[in-house]
């Protein structure tokens, strides 16, 4: 829990307008609030309503072209990768001081634009936002090469060096922590970044990046564009000048991605992409916990996490139990206004994910699974949608294979350890992974054989600053967050000088 002060029911009653000297309608470039070259906007909508919330600036190929001239002119010439490690510490551990401090302001615009509870934006989000800058922020001087022996008179060292200028690309499902995981790494080497935001998601990024500026931030060090991907983001990657790409999102366009990477200038890209995570509920478990936790797993975020434990494997023996159980707690989910207390469900991000959704239920009926519960839009405005449970779902139906990223859950049955772990990793994605058992060595045979970035055993969505997260197969390249996200933001140069003096060898 962070710095929470206000009731949600407060910021219900009174919603909190974003703080005025931000300007939502406009570009961040070289410290300064800008219009787009073309004049142009688009709306960011609500989506408990789809109502517009603001019209923000619609950047494109000439914006990126400015953003990333600040940001060159930054690297090459400016303070930040300069200055002293601890003089670019004191920066980011103010800025985590100012989170805190606008920790509800920054919460309630979250969900605004987003659309998630109140209280995960103001208890967990925006708290750990701050931790994750904090923690970044003490690596800044923690980060140094080696001295390296050599087969010789040599004496060898190696400067661990910022790569330049990052682009980064993030997604509208966690919008802020998005922006700590991969600006957090980049800043803290001394790099400087234009980062493109979500096209449904642009608010808080332009919020608090004025906050990054008030704590001593120079300018130019951080750009940041609005606007849409086969424009914005695809010109970003493109860009000759653009040292490194970060992007998260979907596979597909993370394929794009690396292949505009490969066709400018080679530049490294990490990718953070999508998932179809087992959860594997084994025949000792506790029915209830795992019920539960499971749960928790897939209708964490309305469901659009893209480690979302979307295939739950449950052991025959419990099967019946828990299916029962599982329909009996969706049925329970409270679903409603994100600014109301308790609501543990707000609405999805917009009109054409909750159709897509739609459609994934309908082909859930379609292809024989049985719908337990849910399996339609709540109310009657906005974008929300029932907390859904099928059972008898099969490896093979869409449903059990494809990102549904919503309140959907995929129950499976498994006889035995051999056939789920073959059955679980059966996936061109490998992103996590859940295990639920009290049985060490199943435990233990599991968190081997899965083929993913992350196994949780007996929990689920355990994140802090830092511990490394990423994909194996199609679920990406690369990790974030950890001392291992740092690795994507540092060039390694080795040093070579002769020993003149063999004594000294
Ligand atoms: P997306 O991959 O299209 O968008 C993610 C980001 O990439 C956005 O900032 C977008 O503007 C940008 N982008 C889009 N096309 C681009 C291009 N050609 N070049 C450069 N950047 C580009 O994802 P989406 O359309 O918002 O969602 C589609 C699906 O992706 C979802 O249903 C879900 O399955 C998945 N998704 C996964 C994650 C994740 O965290 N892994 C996040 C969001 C969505």
């Amino acid at each position: 829990r962070g710095m929470y002060r206000y009731s949600t029911a407060a910021a219900y009653e009174n919603p909190i307008k974003p703080p005025v000297s931000v300007q939502y309608d406009k570009l961040l470039i070289d410290g300064k609030f800008v219009d787009a070259a073309s004049g142009k906007t688009f709306p960011t909508l609500d989506p408990r309503t789809g109502e517009v919330i603001a019209h923000v600036a619609e950047g494109d190929a000439e914006d990126v072209n400015r953003a990333v001239s600040a940001a060159r002119k930054a690297f090459d010439e400016g303070p930040w990768p300069r200055m002293t490690a601890y003089g670019r510490q004191k920066i980011l551990l103010r800025f985590a001081d100012l989170i805190e401090k606008h920790n509800d302001e920054i919460a309630a615009l979250e969900t605004w634009d987003n659309g998630k509870p109140f209280e995960q934006s103001a208890q967990i989000e925006v708290p750990m936002f701050a931790r994750l800058f904090r923690y970044y922020a003490g690596w800044t001087d923690k980060i140094h090469g080696l001295t390296v022996p050599a087969d010789g008179p040599h004496h060898v060292q190696t400067l661990h060096e910022p790569i330049g200028v990052a682009g980064q690309i993030i997604p509208w499902n966690f919008p802020l922590l998005m922006f700590a995981w991969k600006v957090g790494p980049a800043l803290a080497c001394g790099n400087t970044v234009v980062l493109k935001t979500a096209e449904q998601t642009p608010l808080s990024a332009l919020l608090v990046s004025k906050l990054l500026h008030e704590a001593g931030l120079p300018d130019g060090v951080l750009n940041i564009v609005s606007g849409f991907g086969p424009t914005a983001g695809a010109a970003l990657c493109s860009h000759m000048d653009v040292d490194k790409i970060a992007f998260t999102g979907s596979t597909d366009t993370g394929r794009i991605v690396l292949e505009l990477a490969a066709k400018s200038n080679l530049k490294p890209v990490t990718l953070e992409l999508g998932g179809k995570s087992p959860f594997i509920v084994c025949e000792d478990a506790d029915v209830d916990q795992a019920v539960e936790l499971a749960h928790a797993a897939l209708f964490f975020n309305q469901g659009q996490c893209c480690c979302a434990g979307s295939r739950t494997y449950v052991h025959e023996k419990v099967y019946d139990e828990f299916v029962e159980k599982a329909k009996a707690r969706a049925l329970k989910r409270t679903v409603g206004d994100p600014f109301k207390a308790g609501i543990e469900q707000g609405p999805q991000i917009d009109g054409e994910q909750f159709e897509k959704i739609l459609k994934y239920i309908r082909i859930g009926q379609d292809a024989g699974a049985t719908l337990e519960t849910g399996g339609d839009r709540h109310g009657t405005k906005g974008y929300y949608i029932q907390p859904t449970v099928f059972s008898n779902v099969k490896d093979d139906m869409p449903i059990a294979r494809e990102e549904i990223f919503g309140p959907v859950q995929t129950i499976l049955k498994f006889k035995d350890l051999g056939e789920v772990i073959q059955r679980a990793n059966n996936s061109i994605y490998g992103l996590a992974a859940g295990v639920f058992t009290h049985n060490l060595d199943t435990a233990n045979t599991l968190m081997r054989a899965l083929k993913v970035g992350t196994v949780w055993i007996n929990c689920f969505d355990t994140f802090d600053a830092t511990i490394p997260f990423g994909g194996y197969k199609m679920s990406g390249i690369g990790r974030e967050k950890g001392e291992y996200g740092l690795k994507n933001y540092l060039q390694v140069k080795a040093v070579v000088t002769p020993i003149k003096n063999p004594a000294w060898l």
